[in-house]
């Protein structure tokens, strides 16, 4: 059986763990290619190498899945499989989304149990800000439907005034083992679903689940530098845990929406600013109004050319959780002038004379010259 080296789905992907799902992607398609076993033939390492990237990308790729691996940590991922003599291998490989889905209860939180108490699932909100609001941050109201402890039984699921009894299936440890394949599996006992106890008398309110829907409304704290993709954490505010047991997170996940100005690269802050030809010969200065709301007075250098690009220190976005602001980059575009009055054209013609050197022979211009250049080759 070969072995794959496993380390951290993140590190086996070599992105950071804030990366989003585009980076993802790109990242495990690369690997992907890289070591597909069709270009490494008779290579196992390879092999081991591919499944383990793979692994990593499908477990990673889905938010349910990757909140419950950021949650619980590689380290319970390995545990979970316990007697298997180790993972790695074709056969195991089939196996792991099955595993994975027990380890997690059925993915999100669910009723595990395996280390530690049961608990609640946790949450995914998505929260759609202006880049304003990322540049400053915000404090926000949200309101969520999610399963909150049940009042009427205090989470217990039992009618109040009545007794549960233990579980007589699995003794009260709410686990049970089973072999599949060359592992052996524990799995959530599927007479009291985990709680080690049974309830004769379920709670009218809850039906016996210890909880029910509730709407809560919740603040929530954005820090300024929030980009695309960065997930926010409330722990204990995702779905109360099953019979009592603790709750879970929820997260917030951030999507940052397009600025009519501003292009954002990191903290930097990127934008195009049309200029006229006369401020491009002569030089000038423009303003750019910056999120920081300051109007920034940029220098435009005479004779900049179009595609320059000018930066302004410190008129960026600011760091997330640190110190500091990126730049902001000012990209010139020359406009040339489409409507032009009688006035104009005669002014330009005049300028263009003394360009051509039709007025005076002796100092004759560069387009002139260029035109001589090329009636030279074609003779
Ligand atoms: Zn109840
Ligand atoms: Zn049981």
């Amino acid at each position: 059986m070969t072995m794959a080296t496993t380390t951290d789905y993140y590190e086996l992907l070599c992105v950071s763990r804030t990366a989003d799902d585009a980076t993802l992607k790109s990242a495990y398609r690369k690997l992907a290619m890289q070591w597909h076993p069709d270009r490494n033939p008779g290579d196992a390492h390879a092999e081991a190498h591919f499944k383990a990237i793979s692994q990593a990308y499908d477990c990673l790729k889905d938010p349910q899945k990757r909140a419950a691996y950021d949650r619980f940590g590689h380290e319970a991922y390995e545990n979970g499989m316990s007697g298997g003599g180790g993972r790695g291998g074709a056969e195991g490989f089939s196996d792991l989304g099955d595993i994975f889905d027990t380890i997690f209860g059925g993915g999100f939180g669910g009723a595990g149990g395996r280390r530690g108490p049961a608990r609640g699932a946790d949450l995914r909100y998505d929260m759609e800000i202006s880049l304003e609001e990322a540049y400053h941050g915000k404090s926000s109201e949200i309101s969520i439907d999610v399963a909150a402890t049940c009042d009427t039984c205090d989470g217990k699921g039992a009618e109040p005034g009545t007794k549960v009894r233990t579980c007589n299936l699995c003794g009260g440890s709410g686990k049970m083992r089973a072999q599949q394949g060359f592992f052996v599996v524990e799995r959530t006992c599927p007479n009291c679903h985990g709680s080690g106890q049974v309830i004769e008398n379920p709670c009218r309110t809850c039906r016996g689940e210890g909880r029910v829907d509730k709407q809560q409304t919740l603040s929530v704290d954005i820090p300024p530098g929030v980009d695309n993709g960065t997930r926010i954490r409330l722990t204990g505010k995702g779905e109360a845990g099953p019979k009592g047991s603790p709750p879970g997170d929820l997260y917030i996940f951030i999507h940052v929406s397009r600025h009519r100005i501003f292009e954002r690269d990191g903290t930097t802050l990127v934008t195009r600013a049309p200029i006229s030809i006369t401020t491009a010969a002569l030089g000038g200065e423009i303003e750019i109004p910056g999120l920081d709301g300051k109007r920034h007075r940029i220098n435009i250098p005479a004779g900049i050319q179009s595609g320059k690009q000018l930066r302004q220190r410190g008129a960026g976005m600011p760091v997330l959780q640190g110190r500091g602001t990126g730049d902001m980059v000012i990209q010139i575009d020359v406009e040339t002038p489409t409507r032009l009055t009688a006035r104009q054209k005669e002014l330009l013609r005049e300028f263009q004379d003394t360009e051509t050197g039709q007025e005076s022979p002796e100092s004759t211009g560069f387009f002139a010259r260029l035109k001589e250049m090329w009636d030279g080759i074609g003779e």
